[in-house]
Protein backbone atom coordinates (compact mmCIF):
# COMPACT_ATOMS: atom_id res chain seq x y z
CA UNK A 1 0.00 0.00 0.00
CA UNK A 2 1.49 3.24 -1.01
CA UNK A 3 2.12 6.40 1.53
CA UNK A 4 -0.70 8.35 -0.23
CA UNK A 5 -3.78 5.99 0.38
CA UNK A 6 -2.16 4.90 3.34
CA UNK A 7 -2.75 9.08 4.93
CA UNK A 8 -6.10 9.10 3.04
CA UNK A 9 -6.95 5.85 5.09
CA UNK A 10 -5.93 7.20 8.36
CA UNK A 11 -8.17 10.54 7.54
CA UNK A 12 -11.30 8.25 6.72
CA UNK A 13 -10.54 6.49 9.88
CA UNK A 14 -9.81 9.44 11.84
CA UNK A 15 -12.99 10.82 10.61
CA UNK A 16 -15.32 7.88 11.49
CA UNK A 17 -14.16 8.14 14.55
CA UNK A 18 -14.90 11.70 15.32
CA UNK A 19 -18.37 11.13 13.71
CA UNK A 20 -19.14 8.23 16.39
CA UNK A 21 -17.33 9.79 19.19
CA UNK A 22 -19.62 13.19 18.88
CA UNK A 23 -22.56 10.64 18.33
CA UNK A 24 -21.81 9.15 21.51
CA UNK A 25 -22.17 12.32 23.16
CA UNK A 26 -24.91 13.35 21.99
CA UNK A 27 -26.13 9.33 23.04
CA UNK A 28 -25.23 9.99 26.87
CA UNK A 29 -26.71 13.67 26.78
CA UNK A 30 -29.99 11.83 26.34
CA UNK A 31 -29.48 9.56 28.99
CA UNK A 32 -28.68 12.08 31.34
CA UNK A 33 -31.48 13.65 30.14
CA UNK A 34 -33.89 10.81 30.97
CA UNK A 35 -32.96 10.09 34.08
CA UNK A 36 -34.00 13.69 34.87
CA UNK A 37 -37.80 13.26 33.87
CA UNK A 38 -40.59 13.52 36.07
CA UNK A 39 -42.30 10.03 37.69
CA UNK A 40 -44.76 9.89 34.97
CA UNK A 41 -42.32 10.15 32.23
CA UNK A 42 -39.80 7.71 33.93
CA UNK A 43 -41.07 4.48 32.61
CA UNK A 44 -41.04 5.19 29.24
CA UNK A 45 -37.81 7.11 29.49
CA UNK A 46 -36.68 4.24 30.96
CA UNK A 47 -37.80 2.46 27.98
CA UNK A 48 -35.94 4.64 25.36
CA UNK A 49 -33.10 4.20 27.18
CA UNK A 50 -32.37 1.14 26.69
CA UNK A 51 -32.52 1.62 23.09
CA UNK A 52 -30.35 4.42 23.19
CA UNK A 53 -28.02 2.89 25.43
CA UNK A 54 -27.85 -0.51 22.96
CA UNK A 55 -26.70 2.30 20.49
CA UNK A 56 -24.35 3.92 23.02
CA UNK A 57 -22.67 0.54 22.92
CA UNK A 58 -22.44 0.17 19.52
CA UNK A 59 -20.81 3.25 18.92
CA UNK A 60 -18.13 2.24 21.51
CA UNK A 61 -17.17 -1.06 20.15
CA UNK A 62 -16.68 0.75 16.40
CA UNK A 63 -14.46 3.44 18.22
CA UNK A 64 -12.39 0.95 19.48
CA UNK A 65 -12.06 -1.00 16.40
CA UNK A 66 -11.25 2.21 14.51
CA UNK A 67 -8.13 2.75 17.09
CA UNK A 68 -7.19 -0.59 16.67
CA UNK A 69 -7.34 0.11 12.71
CA UNK A 70 -5.41 3.30 13.41
CA UNK A 71 -2.57 1.36 15.66
CA UNK A 72 -2.03 -1.66 13.17
CA UNK A 73 -1.40 1.63 10.42
CA UNK A 74 1.22 2.45 12.20
CA UNK A 75 2.28 -0.41 12.95
CA UNK A 76 2.22 -1.61 9.36
CA UNK A 77 -0.16 -4.72 10.16
CA UNK A 78 -3.10 -3.40 8.57
CA UNK A 79 -4.84 -5.18 6.23
CA UNK A 80 -3.42 -8.73 7.76
CA UNK A 81 -6.07 -10.22 9.87
CA UNK A 82 -5.54 -11.12 13.06
CA UNK A 83 -6.68 -14.14 12.93
CA UNK A 84 -4.77 -16.20 10.84
CA UNK A 85 -2.39 -13.85 9.72
CA UNK A 86 -3.61 -13.65 6.32
CA UNK A 87 -3.92 -10.14 3.95
CA UNK A 88 -7.79 -9.50 4.76
CA UNK A 89 -9.12 -9.37 0.79
CA UNK A 90 -9.00 -5.47 -0.70
CA UNK A 91 -12.73 -5.39 -1.42
CA UNK A 92 -13.62 -5.98 2.18
CA UNK A 93 -11.21 -3.24 3.40
CA UNK A 94 -13.00 -0.94 1.10
CA UNK A 95 -16.74 -1.67 2.56
CA UNK A 96 -15.18 -2.25 6.25
CA UNK A 97 -11.83 0.02 6.68
CA UNK A 98 -11.43 -1.48 9.82
CA UNK A 99 -11.71 -5.05 9.30
CA UNK A 100 -9.42 -7.01 11.34
CA UNK A 101 -10.38 -10.41 10.02
CA UNK A 102 -10.45 -11.81 6.63
CA UNK A 103 -13.84 -13.03 5.42
CA UNK A 104 -12.76 -16.68 6.26
CA UNK A 105 -12.07 -16.04 9.54
CA UNK A 106 -15.24 -13.18 10.34
CA UNK A 107 -17.62 -15.49 8.87
CA UNK A 108 -16.49 -18.85 11.27
CA UNK A 109 -16.66 -16.31 13.93
CA UNK A 110 -20.39 -15.72 12.84
CA UNK A 111 -21.54 -19.04 12.63
CA UNK A 112 -19.82 -19.80 15.83
CA UNK A 113 -21.65 -17.34 17.66
CA UNK A 114 -24.74 -18.39 15.91
CA UNK A 115 -24.53 -21.93 17.51
CA UNK A 116 -24.41 -20.45 20.78
ZN1 LIG B 1 -8.27 -14.84 8.82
Amino acid sequence: MSAASDEALRAELMQKKQELTERLGRISANLRRGYEADSKERAKELEDNEVVDALGNEARTEIAKISAALQRLDSGDYGTCTECGMPIEAGRLKVYPYADECIDCAEFDEKRRARQ
